[in-house]
């Protein structure tokens, strides 16, 4: 199955000083922002002319990416690939032995249905395996 690189996700303190300093870097102003309430996350997409940036700012401390820049800090924090069937990606993956994080895939941002490979079984890189379900950018 083809995997289009469509993100990468960056886990930022604090979302309107991250979006001006990107919109800055990149010379773009119209961003949405979107909330995730499952994730516990608020994020930013830029545009570019491949894949886009994705700046996610937690909104609680026990939102995943509050203990990932609890950890680590601030900055790259995943990769995601967009496949045609999340489903079938997912149990490829697991045969092939990686770790996933979700068996199932949940609702993400931008009309996606996501799901997350573990750092562990990939260099310490999180991967997100993305669907488009609807509309939205992404
Ligand atoms: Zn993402």
């Amino acid at each position: 199955m083809k995997k289009k690189l469509v993100h990468v996700g960056v886990a930022v303190k604090d979302l309107s000083a991250s979006v001006a300093t990107f919109s800055k870097l990149l010379g773009l102003t119209e961003v949405p922002i979107e909330t995730v309430a499952d994730q516990k996350v608020r994020l930013a997409f830029f545009h570019t002319g491949c894949a886009s940036i994705e700046l996610t700012e937690p909104t609680s401390p026990d939102s995943p990416i509050a203990k990932f820049i609890a950890k680590r800090g601030e900055g790259v924090h995943h990769l995601s690939f967009e496949v045609d069937d999340i489903r079938a990606e997912l149990a490829r993956l697991k045969s092939e032995g990686f770790e996933l994080v979700d068996e199932e895939p949940r609702r993400g941002a931008g009309g996606y249905l996501i799901a997350f490979v573990h750092p562990r079984s990939t260099n310490g890189v999180l991967i997100e395996i993305s669907e488009k379900i609807g509309t939205g950018g992404h």
